[in-house]
């Protein structure tokens, strides 16, 4: 920490009080990556992490994930695989569920987009309680890949996510205020 760059991060992140619902502080980073500087700030930050890391695949979680992912695995020479809400990958998946607030979702992986033994990162723009990490990790390890970190641009400070990732480390660049 003390970076000047987390500050400019955190500053470019509009919090939307009682969005989509009434008690929700509603972390927006659309307005993040309309700030070039900070929106480069964030991926830089993830590339210098990961550049020397033997990671292979950058996973990103739908939808927001994708929106960070894609940037990174380029610059550190690694793949992307979208991790997908249910019916949207056309060819062979694998599925997890996971637990909501109400109810629960599935995430769905193409079977053929990791080998086994791969080391993989998983991006998302936000950890709260850690459920669609810990499925995004399920989802990988099912295949044999290994999952060496989630990565989030936000966490939660509620979160007792840590304790669901598995025992996979969480690395979140800042936490609201
Ligand atoms: P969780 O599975 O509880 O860790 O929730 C994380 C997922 O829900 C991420 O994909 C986030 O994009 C979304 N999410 C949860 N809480 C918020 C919030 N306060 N602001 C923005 N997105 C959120």
């Amino acid at each position: 920490k003390g970076d000047p760059r987390l500050e400019a991060i955190s500053a470019a992140i509009r919090v939307v009080p009682n969005f989509p619902k009434k008690g929700i502080m509603f972390q927006d980073i659309t307005t993040l990556l309309l700030d070039h500087k900070a929106f480069k700030h964030t991926i830089d930050i993830f590339v210098d992490r990961y550049k020397d890391m033997q990671i292979s695949v950058v996973a990103g979680v739908e939808a927001r994930g994708f929106m960070f992912g894609p940037s990174i695995a380029l610059a550190i020479g690694a793949k992307f695989v979208p991790l997908r809400k249910p019916g949207k990958l056309p060819g062979k998946v694998i599925s997890e569920s996971y637990e909501l607030e109400y109810g629960h979702d599935r995430l769905e992986m193409h079977v053929d987009a990791v080998q086994s033994r791969e080391r993989v990162i998983i991006i998302d723009d936000l950890v709260a309680t850690g459920g669609t990490l810990s499925a995004a990790i399920s989802l990988m390890e099912s295949e044999g890949a290994e999952v060496v970190e989630c990565a989030c641009v936000i966490g939660l400070p509620e979160v007792k996510g840590q304790h669901k990732l598995k025992g996979k480390p969480l690395y979140v660049l800042v936490e609201p205020s």
